[in-house]
């Protein structure tokens, strides 16, 4: 049986656990956090290594006494995947996205839902009231309903009817409040106390912290393998020495998962597992956004939003108490930034990383993605630091105001005119589909900066494209193919793109064809002199978004 104590963080009072109270016996305050006696826990590292791959294999480290108590669905050790294309596009070759939509009911949550109900279970307690912007309802939900307990969910009535029915196939009791979340969190607390029900105390209670510190040991690990040359995915067993990011990014609504990540990158410090702490990059929707408000003021208080006007609703946390507290001091010790996206950003960076990176994404993810671009773009976060994201929530269904109604081709097949007619209705509606594409070339000998180019001009789904990677069969491509765009690489060996252009002005069918220059460094006084009035447009590698680069091709297309 394991052991470990309960600390208040408003008087320091500590007692050893033995059930779950739900504030301090000594002061009365609320925010409790679990302690161990980490110096116990000699080869650690060792010990990890023998147990499955599950946020389980820390059970030594988490509030659970008895395994027999766990509840679980396999949650945690998700993959630590590398931002490939992403990367490439930001100019940024160590961003790493925590990929916790694999979770089982699709978002981080599912850490904390399987270690607060382990918890409650160990405690023989068998009915919960939780309030929710939805996330945590659908975790809590499965959980509850493989642990055999009756939970009483509370939502506000914006959480997409998706999700509220979702948390209703598990069994649980949906109430949906018209109101703020603030507002759904006082009733739910109210409800628990007249009903005698046990409340889940959320960020205050030492259960959720507990789970959250999980992202960052399995962070630890994984970035261990990855920064050693390894893909964590592929590489076996834990044989690299653990490391910490320099960043560790996350949109915030109650601020649990950061407080928790960095509880958990403390741990492996005392221990020292890691050397350093990273730095907090935190984001919040415009139309929400009270931390970020008080922390340009330079305020350790926030000031309430009561009316948050986000559509993103799972980050709608208008009032965020103690927990802004913490975030601020722990951002004045260790560095960080609080930023602020609008919807509509977030909603673009939503597609740009569905169509660069294959990951589909809900709003409250985008967020810190959007979040991402903006302090690379910044120069806040540097070209050389490792960044890790927490990739927190799958978008599933995708939400209507994500992608419309009119995303797809329709293609209707006529029927054979005759009784001995070809059936060729599919080919003639392919071909007619083939012929309204425009045909663009790329000539562009980085073979990571022709991938990328060509993956953003996929993603936009009507163009032909052809490449070339050296200048001579660049110059042969468009002499063949008169393409109605070239993207043009300006450094190659051999024939560079300053001299393509000089010879395409010479050719009378090759004069008219729009260019597109992408360059890895910044232009000479006379570099881009000689460029003047032949090209439509000029990007810099890595500085680029996927917009900018098609705004460009829309206004150069005749
Ligand atoms: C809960 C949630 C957040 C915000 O997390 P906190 O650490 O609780 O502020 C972000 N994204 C998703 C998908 C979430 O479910
Ligand atoms: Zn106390």
């Amino acid at each position: 049986m394991r052991t470990f104590s309960l600390v208040c963080r408003a008087c320091g009072a500590q007692r050893p656990y033995t059930t779950p109270i739900p504030t301090c016996p000594a002061c009365g305050a609320g925010w409790l956090d679990a302690a161990y006696d980490l110096c116990a826990l000699n080869g650690w590292q060792q010990q990890v290594a023998q147990y499955g791959a599950n946020l389980w294999r820390y059970r030594d480290l988490l509030p659970v006494r008895d395994d027999q108590h766990i509840i679980t669905m396999g949650e945690g050790w998700s993959p630590l995947l590398r931002a490939h294309n992403l990367g490439l596009m930001l100019g940024h070759g160590h961003i790493y996205i925590k990929d916790e939509r694999q979770g089982p009911t699709g978002s981080f949550k599912d850490r904390q839902a399987a270690i607060a109900v382990s918890v409650l279970k160990e405690a023989g307690i068998t009915e919960l009231v939780v309030a929710s912007t939805g996330n945590v309802a659908i975790a809590y939900a499965a959980y509850c309903a493989r642990a055999g307990i009756k939970v009483w969910v509370f939502v506000p009535s914006g959480v997409p009817v998706e999700k509220m029915r979702e948390v209703s196939l598990f069994g649980a009791e949906v109430i949906k409040v018209t109101g703020t979340y603030d507002q759904t969190k006082e009733i739910a607390a109210q409800f628990a106390a007249r009903k005698q029900i046990f409340l889940d105390r959320g960020i205050k209670g030492f259960a959720a912290k507990e789970a959250m510190k999980t992202i960052a040991f399995e962070t630890a690990e994984q970035l261990g393998a990855a920064l050693a040359g390894e893909d964590p995915m592929l590489a076996h067993g834990n044989r690299f020495p653990w490391r910490a990011p320099a960043w560790y990014l996350q949109s915030v609504s109650g601020g649990l998962g950061p407080v928790g990540v960095m509880k958990g990158f403390s741990e492996l410090n005392e221990m020292g597992l890691v050397q350093g702490m990273p730095k907090l990059g935190l984001f919040q929707p415009r139309g929400c956004a009270p931390m970020v408000q008080a922390f340009a003021q330079g305020c350790r208080t926030a000031v309430n939003v009561p009316h948050p006007t986000t559509d993103i609703i799972t980050l709608a946390t208008g009032m965020p108490g103690e927990a802004y507290e913490v975030l601020y001091d722990l951002l004045q010790q260790h560095g960080g930034n609080f930023l602020d996206v609008t919807d509509v950003e977030a909603f673009q960076a939503l597609r740009v990383v569905a169509e660069m990176d294959g990951i589909s994404v809900e709003p409250a993810t985008a967020v810190t993605f959007a979040g991402l671009f903006k302090l690379v773009r910044q120069g806040v976060i540097r070209a050389d630091e490792v960044v890790v994201i927490n990739c927190s929530g799958h978008t599933f269904p995708v939400e209507k105001q994500i992608i419309g109604d009119h995303f797809t081709r329709d293609m209707t097949v006529k029927e054979p005119e005759d009784k001995h007619g070809h059936s060729d209705g599919l080919l003639t509606a392919l071909e007619q589909l083939d012929a309204r594409v425009k045909r663009i070339a790329i000539i562009e000998d980085n073979p990571d900066s022709a991938r990328l180019i060509r993956r953003i001009l996929q993603a936009q789904g009507e163009f032909l494209i052809e490449e070339a990677y050296d200048g001579a069969s660049g110059l042969a491509l468009i002499r063949r193919s008169r393409p109605n765009l070239l993207i043009l690489d300006l450094m190659m060996p051999g024939l560079d793109g300053f001299q393509i252009i000089e010879i395409m002005q010479t050719e009378p069918a090759l004069r008219h064809i729009p260019i597109i220059v992408i360059t890895a460094k910044e232009l000479t006084a006379i570099e881009s002199q000689r460029l003047r009035g032949k090209i439509k447009g000029l990007l810099q590698k890595g500085a680029f978004m996927d917009s900018d680069l098609l705004n460009d091709i829309q206004q150069a297309l005749p």
